[in-house]
């Protein structure tokens, strides 16, 4: 371990994001009891653990992305997981979610995807919490699959809408993100939390519309 890590382990002992017991940021019995969604149960569409067909609630909305894939639902132990990680400082909880996320990825998914990116953070949520939580949980996810991990996806400034005229009110409020750059065929998005979609749905739709051909997306967890 080196110097500065000893250090903050004798200010703050790793604890267990699930149970609290120090020595690992997820302790083996919490890790086995994660509330995974195993794939043949996960509706194949949106990830949700209803049966391994494509839910209703996917028969009635149509998302941009051709399927989805999630860890487990957000329960205690994996929303403890999410939120230490995302705003209690505990960045190292990335890595470890992320490469918990990949193995399924990489085993759903094998030779696939392209390139994977991530659901980018308001700029003020990267000011605030100094880094980009979902550019984290991928940075593992990437490795798995020994493809690049792409900062595909720019999330446009919210403006005020009341300061634009009607046809710069239309294109405001006409897409939350833009994907400036080359984008491959086949690209994997991660984000932290899957709760209605909509978000993954406008990422994913964004890239396709820039030239990405098959898009699917990955969650540490789905919520509702
Ligand atoms: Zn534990
Ligand atoms: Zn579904």
């Amino acid at each position: 371990m080196r110097l500065l890590d000893s250090i903050a382990e004798l200010l703050a002992p790793t604890r267990c994001a699930g149970c609290e017991l120090p020595g690992s940021l997820i302790c083996a019995r919490c890790e086995s009891e994660l509330p995974r969604i195993a794939a043949a149960q996960a509706c194949p569409r949106c990830g949700a653990p209803f049966g391994a067909l494509v839910c209703t609630e996917c028969w009635a909305t149509e998302y941009a992305f051709e399927a989805a894939l999630v860890l487990g639902e957000l329960d205690a132990a994996l929303a403890r997981a999410v939120v230490l990680h995302k705003d209690a400082g505990e960045r190292r909880l990335g890595r470890v979610l992320g490469t918990l996320l990949a193995e399924r990825t990489a085993s759903d998914w094998p030779a696939w995807p392209d390139a994977v990116t991530w659901v980018p953070a308001t700029r003020a949520a990267v000011a605030r919490r100094g880094f980009d939580h979902a550019h984290a949980l991928a940075a593992p996810i990437a490795e798995a699959h020994g493809v690049p991990l792409l900062p595909l996806l720019v999330r446009r400034a919210a403006r005020d809408q009341r300061a634009l005229g009607r046809t710069a009110r239309a294109e405001n409020a006409g897409g939350t993100f833009t994907a400036p750059g080359d984008v491959p065929a086949r690209v994997l998005i991660v984000d932290d939390v899957f709760t209605t979609g909509a978000t993954l749905d406008a990422a994913a739709s964004t890239l396709l519309q820039a030239g990405a051909s098959d898009v699917r997306v990955a969650a540490v967890a789905r919520a509702w």
